[in-house]
């Protein structure tokens, strides 16, 4: 719903409609002509964003979207990549432009094991995504913030831009965060951070309402499947190649964890989440996470140092996936079987 912005007014966002031909354009301390970049998130604040500017007839230069791994190695949830043609279908109707990707990339020498992604990140370095820890997001900004930043440089240099990021009005810590995170005397110093939804005054209620007007369905939570941000009704809806990365990488960690317990901190792990909720068979979670949080690293790694970390933890899962686990139905309700014993399970 919308409410009372806490913004005081020195920048506004002004609706071209009112005007005579001209476009909406963000009012602040920047030329007009400044261009206007959109960090794109792909979640519920990150399309209402988007949807807001297109009412204000706001056309933004640019929307970037960093991939937290790509293709077989995306961390994110499946939700976050089965709406991405949605959004970009709804960004070509609208006349905005397209989406443009960025990731991350290794620049130096790995320590132990080079990666790809957040995910083989951790694998490599036997820890977790430092939201874990509650200290900062500076996977986030790893993966993210930084990505987006080096894009913004090579394409307009030094010039200062308007940065517009999807913070409504329940994230006003996020917004003092996130702006405090460009380097004082970087390239990217000069830009102005804007938060059009807490000028619009909206929180998260208000931009699930803004995402039904326009005909678009609402793209939920676009965390990582391992974020300690996920809920434990988010972890009850996480098919099995997500459930079986989070035991991996909460029992690889588990060697390096002395203050905390998992990825959801000091509480309970992960991965006696989904035990206690039968998502995955306790008997291979055992297996596995006796495996992977062995003092000595399992021979995938050690053996193959050639290859990325992303691809020993993602064949590790699609093993466990492949080689395991579907539900029968028996009398007593549903049980776990592999392929080998299901056949005598059917006969019971
Ligand atoms: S979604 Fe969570 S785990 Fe992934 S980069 Fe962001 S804060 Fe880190």
């Amino acid at each position: 719903m919308r409410q009372l912005s806490l913004f005081p007014p020195e920048i506004t966002l002004r609706n071209g409609h009112f005007g005579k031909l001209s476009a909406g354009c963000i009012h602040g301390p920047l030329p007009e002509d400044t261009p206007v970049i959109v960090s794109n998130g792909v979640g519920v604040d990150s399309v209402a964003l988007l949807i807001e500017l297109h009412r204000l007839n706001i056309v933004p230069d640019a929307i970037v979207t960093a991939l937290v791994g790509r293709e077989w190695f995306g961390n994110e949830h499946g939700r976050f990549y089965e709406y991405l043609p949605i959004l970009e279908q709804w960004l070509t109707e609208v006349g905005f432009p397209p989406v443009t990707y960025v990731w991350y990339e290794m620049k130096r020498r790995a320590k132990y094991f080079a990666y790809w992604s957040l995910a083989g990140n951790c694998l490599a370095n036997r820890t977790l995504p430092s939201i874990s820890f509650w200290k900062n997001h500076s996977c986030s900004v790893k993966y993210k913030g930084a990505e987006i930043d080096r894009w913004v440089t090579k394409a307009y240099g030094e010039r200062p831009c308007y940065r517009l990021v999807g913070y409504d009005l329940s994230e006003q810590n996020r917004a003092t965060r996130f702006s405090t995170k460009t380097k004082r005397d970087g390239p990217r110093a000069c830009d102005v951070y804007v938060y059009p939804l807490q000028l619009l005054g909206l929180d998260r209620a208000g931009c699930e309402a803004t995402i039904a007007s326009a005909d678009l369905p609402s793209p939920g939570l676009s965390s990582c499947v391992f974020c300690a941000a996920m809920r434990p009704e988010d972890i009850d809806a996480l098919r099995p190649e997500a459930l079986w990365l989070i035991v991996i990488l909460e029992a690889h960690a588990q060697i390096n964890l002395k203050k905390i317990r998992g990825l959801w901190g000091h509480g309970e792990r992960m991965t006696e989440y989904i035990v206690r909720r039968g998502l995955l068979p306790a008997a291979l979670v055992a297996e596995v996470w006796a495996k992977w949080s062995a003092a000595e690293r399992p021979s995938e790694l050690l053996d193959h140092r050639e290859i990325a970390a992303d691809e020993v933890l993602f064949n590790e899962v699609n093993r466990m996936v492949a080689s395991s686990m579907f539900m029968v139905n028996t009398e007593n309700g549903c049980q776990w079987a592999d392929s080998n014993n299901v056949r005598h399970i059917i006969e019971l």
